[in-house]
């Protein structure tokens, strides 16, 4: 499998729209690899992870080929993931030719793409399964096996974060949540041992508070690593990145680097691809 960051921000982006505190002025002083859009993320050219204001942008940025994609997971209803006004984009004269794109949401994801799908009258374009905490299902297709773990996030938002099988290879996208809720174990357990975690990190290296609900920091990530190596789910050869960052966290890209690495996590920038 392959895994490509399109964008690695929370909502704000990284540097932020307005702010000049001290990491927006030195990321956007440095560029490149420290400058944020937000989270979006595509699973071998062909599934991809959330929908945001970003997509157009990423679209252009990475060159995406849509007539690959069939498959969006949507992991909760926040703008930062989900942007349903742009669905519209899939209906005529904005789009001529498009495969019929599948939405995966949550309660309150899937009524926000039904309610525009409805609006825009666009039925035979693009398609919204509702999908549940502890589901599991399959993409069309039968590409991908996906199970939809329950997040500790902002319970409005209907937040799930997925576990993603094909081929026999295992990946687990954990954006947005905090310390998973309990039930998420015993269902990790079952899906399988994971090739590749991502795992939200908008407090960045912790040193302001642990980041315990909500979203994670280091510090946190470390201890569901830790956690999910204990009931069999990772090992050494699991390659482990953090994603999904704020400005609110304290550090830059750079600043995460060294405590990173020490522990063999890779941080996330956007462009950023993984084999595995
Ligand atoms: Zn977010
Ligand atoms: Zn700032
Ligand atoms: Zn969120």
């Amino acid at each position: 499998m392959n895994i490509h960051y399109l964008g690695t921000a929370a909502f704000e982006g990284v540097p932020v729209l307005y702010c000049s505190c001290r990491v927006c002025r030195e990321s956007l002083a440095a560029g490149g690899r420290a400058l944020r859009t937000r989270s979006q993320a595509l699973v071998d050219g062909e599934l991809l992870l959330d929908f945001n204001a970003d997509t157009v942008c990423h679209s252009l940025m990475y060159r995406i080929d849509w007539s690959r994609i069939g498959d969006c997971l949507i992991t909760h209803s926040h703008s930062d993931h989900l942007y349903p006004a742009d669905l519209e984009m899939l209906a005529d004269p904005y789009s001529h030719e498009h495969r019929i794109l599948h939405f995966y949401a949550a309660r309150d994801g899937y009524n926000k793409i039904a309610e525009q799908i409805e609006n825009i009258s666009m039925q035979n374009r693009v398609a919204v399964t509702c999908i549940a905490p502890g589901q599991e299902f399959y993409t069309s297709g039968g590409t991908y096996r996906v199970l939809a773990l329950p997040a500790n996030h902002a319970p409005q938002a209907s937040p799930v974060f997925y576990a993603i099988e094909r081929g026999g290879k295992r990946m687990l996208y954990a954006h947005d949540t905090g310390l998973f809720p309990e039930e998420a174990y015993p269902m990790l357990e079952k899906f399988g041992r994971f090739d590749l975690l991502s795992l939200d990190c908008t407090g960045c290296l912790g040193l302001q508070g642990e980041w315990r609900d909500g979203h994670m920091s280091l510090r946190t990530c470390l201890q569901v690593i830790g956690r999910l190596q204990s009931i069999g789910v990772a090992d050494e050869k699991t390659v482990k990145v953090v994603n999904h960052f704020s400005h609110n966290g304290g550090q830059t890209y750079s600043e995460m680097l060294p405590e990173a690495e020490k522990h063999g996590i890779i941080v996330a920038y956007d462009g950023l691809q993984i084999d595995f």
